[in-house]
C-alpha cells in the first residue's frame, strides 16, 4: 500500500538517513526500533514532508512520488492518506477535545461543521474519552491529551497512521492507556506504523518489526523472528540491552 525507497536525509553535513526502504501493506502494523539517534523519527517525518528528504521515493498506490521534488499538490494527496501522531501531542490549548478533533475535518477537508462534530465525537468515544468532548488540553492529564492526539489522526480517516513515539513523554503510568488504545485500534484494521521503545507493543500488536541503526534498516521481520532469534549482531546487542 505505501513503498518508501531509498529515503536519504541529511542535516548539515551529518547523513541521518542513508537509503531506508520500507514497505507497508494493508492492515499491517509496522514497529520501528533502534537506538536514539538512529533516524526514526526523522523517517517518519520524511514520509509526511514534515521534513524534506534529500532523496527518496514514496508510491502510495498510483501516485508515485519523488520526496524531495514533490509538487505542493502531490504533498496534499499523500498527507490525504496519511496522518501523524506526534509524540507531544500538538494540540490547540485554546480548544477543546473536540475542537481539536474537527479543526482538520472542517479546514483542511472542508467537511461541514455539524458532520464534522458527529465525526469527531466517534473519535473521542473510541479512544474512551466520551465524557471529555468540552474539556480543554489543560484539564486532561498527558495520557488523555494522548488519546485526543490520537482521536484527530483516527477522525481524518486516514489509510496509514503514522505515531512518533506516542508515549514516551508521558508518566509512565499514563502509558498503558495510550498503548490500549493503540491496540484497539489495530485490532480494527488500521495501517499503522509505529516508533517507539515499547517492546511490549512491538511483541503483542506488531505484525512486522523494523530494527534500525545508523541511518539504515538493519533487520526486519515478524515480531517472533526478531525478538526470538536475531540474525544480526547489531540487533542482538540492542535487544539485549533493552529487554
Ligand atoms: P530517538 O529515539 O532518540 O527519538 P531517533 O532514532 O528518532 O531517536 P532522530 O530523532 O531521527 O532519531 O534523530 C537522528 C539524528 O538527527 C539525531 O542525531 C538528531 O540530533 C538529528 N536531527 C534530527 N532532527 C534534526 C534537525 N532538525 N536538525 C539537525 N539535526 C537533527
Amino acid at each position: 500500500m505505501l513503498e518508501i525507497r531509498d529515503i536519504h536525509k541529511s542535516f548539515g553535513k551529518t547523513e541521518i538517513l542513508k537509503g531506508v526502504d520500507v514497505t507497508i501493506d494493508k492492515g499491517d502494523v509496522v514497529v520501528i526500533l533502534g537506538p536514539s539517534g538512529s533516524g526514526k523519527t526523522t523517517l517518519l517525518r520524511c514520509i509526511n514532508f514534515l521534513e524534506k528528504a534529500d532523496q527518496g521515493r514514496a508510491i502510495f498506490g498510483d501516485i508515485d512520488v519523488n520526496l524531495k521534488t514533490a509538487s505542493k499538490k502531490q504533498i496534499h494527496q499523500i498527507r490525504q492518506k496519511i496522518a501523524f501522531v506526534f509524540q507531544n501531542n500538538n494540540l490547540f490549548n485554546n480548544k477543546t477535545a473536540l475542537e481539536n478533533v474537527t479543526e482538520g475535518l472542517i479546514i483542511g477537508r472542508k467537511i461541514p461543521t455539524a458532520e464534522a462534530v458527529e465525526i469527531g465525537k466517534k473519535a473521542l468515544d473510541k479512544v474512551g474519552l466520551s465524557d471529555k468532548y468540552n474539556a480543554y488540553p489543560s484539564e486532561l492529564s498527558g495520557g488523555q491529551q494522548q488519546r485526543v492526539g490520537i482521536a484527530r489522526a483516527v477522525a481524518l480517516n486516514p489509510d496509514i497512521i503514522l505515531f512518533d513515539e506516542p508515549t514516551s513523554a508521558l508518566d509512565p503510568e499514563l502509558v498503558g492507556e495510550v498503548l490500549t488504545v493503540m491496540k484497539n485500534i489495530a485490532k480494527e484494521g488500521t495501517t499503522m506504523l509505529v516508533v517507539t521503545h515499547e517492546m511490549g507493543f512491538a511483541k503483542d500488536v506488531a505484525n512486522k518489526v523494523i530494527f534500525m541503526d545508523g541511518g539504515v534498516v538493519v533487520e526486519e521481520g515478524a515480531p517472533h523472528e526478531i525478538f526470538v532469534n536475531p540474525k544480526e549482531e547489531r540487533t542482538q546487542k540492542f535487544l539485549k540491552r533493552v529487554l
